[in-house]
């Protein structure tokens, strides 16, 4: 990871660049701030650039020495990572962060973005809340001691050390207390009043602000498929986040996705084309159930805004710019007559497919019903 990776935070920068050159690097940093800024890449690209043999005049490091390489693809002796974990099923010793270094491999792997929900779901276990466990600070201590350097720093990298068990924060306060040699810890944190207080005060600290608005749009606009206006709007609502950015991106893609299914169920269901409903049932069957659930819950909300749209009370309608275009044709065929009734209808999808109802009968059963219930 390069400095010229990450957007923004030039000021951080900077200042880790000075650290490096003024060869005063502290033993413990902390990266502090919100979620979704940056933070993690930022500690990446410090410790390759501590490391890199040829940074450039651009105050970068080169990216194609040897220690670069090594940086990049997770390989580097020099460099540990320390990380919230989970003990699963059938584990007897609680585990250390390299039990599932091949999975922290995937998961950054070009990733700027970090967030422990994520992180999370990697885990094959419900409910999962990954935190850095003592034995994890034992294999540090272990680990430091092994004097075997191919450069002149060892650095560890944490991640949320606000995840640290109690023993575990102890055990790490000592090592921070009486540093080893050429060693640097890099803290990265997103609630640093999770820390221990002894160590959060023998740390010297990097605060990271939340990124402007045009920083998360153009990102956004990066990956494709979003004018300026849409990315600001997104942006804007992210206050900063990109991680929450994305979250929001991703939703505002399936809104759009239970549109399309709604308005192909009422035009198919109008123009009683059961031969293209069996398809729409197909379709809506391959999303999978949680999709099938959401989709109804969409579906009704929609019901009932158009019921609404009737009564022209616009106060109460909640529709976007294209639900709402869609709807000044639509709503006058949700009445009194049939508004009860598709509302059950839906509910009782939700209901059959949650219970694990095949999804494919479920779903053409509603197109039958609603093709009757929307008939003038
Ligand atoms: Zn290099």
């Amino acid at each position: 990871m390069k400095f010229s990776e990450i957007p923004g935070h030039d000021n951080v920068k900077e200042r880790m660049r000075l650290m490096a050159s003024s060869d005063r690097l502290p033993h413990a940093l902390l990266l502090e701030g919100p979620e979704g800024v940056g933070k993690l890449a930022l500690a990446r690209a410090f410790a390759q650039y501590i490391h890199c043999e040829n940074p450039g005049p651009d105050g970068d490091a080169c990216g194609e020495c040897r220690n670069c390489r090594l940086h990049q693809s997770m390989n580097h002796v020099d460099t540990h990572y320390s990380f919230p974990v989970v003990k699963l099923d059938g584990m007897t010793n609680a585990p250390i962060s390299d039990d599932f270094y091949k999975e922290w491999t995937e998961f950054t792997a070009g990733r700027i973005y970090t967030d422990i929900e994520s992180w999370a779901s990697t885990f094959n276990k419900r409910n999962a809340n990954p935190q850095i466990y003592v034995t994890e600070s034992d294999e540090l201590v272990k680990q430091l001691a092994f004097t075997s350097h191919v450069t002149r720093y060892k650095i560890v990298i944490m991640w949320l050390p606000e995840r640290l068990n109690e023993t575990a924060a102890n055990k790490l306060l000592k090592m921070i207390e009486e540093p080893f040699e050429d060693t640097i810890f890099i803290l990265v944190s997103n609630n640093p009043a999770g820390i221990l207080p002894t160590i959060y005060s023998r740390v010297q600290r990097l605060s990271l602000k939340r990124l402007p608005d045009a920083t998360v749009a153009e990102n956004l606009m990066k990956r494709g498929g979003l004018d300026r206006a849409d990315a600001m709007a997104i942006a804007h609502n992210a206050a900063g986040n990109m991680i929450a950015a994305l979250r929001l991106l991703e939703s505002d893609k399936e809104i759009a996705t239970y549109f399309d299914f709604f308005v192909t169920l009422m035009r198919l269901a109008y123009l009683r084309d059961v031969k293209k409903l069996r398809e729409w049932t197909e379709d809506l069957t391959a999303l999978g159930r949680e999709k099938e659930i959401s989709f109804y819950e969409y579906a009704s909300r929609m019901i009932r805004e158009n019921f609404m749209l009737n009564f022209n009370v616009p106060a109460l309608s909640y529709l976007s710019a294209t639900e709402h275009n869609f709807a000044v044709r639509f709503s006058r065929f949700i009445t009194v007559r049939n508004v009860e009734k598709l509302m059950e209808v839906f509910g009782n999808a939700i209901r059959d497919i949650a219970g694990n109802g095949n999804g494919k009968i479920v779903n053409f059963d509603v197109a039958i019903k609603t093709i009757l219930l929307l008939k003038q």
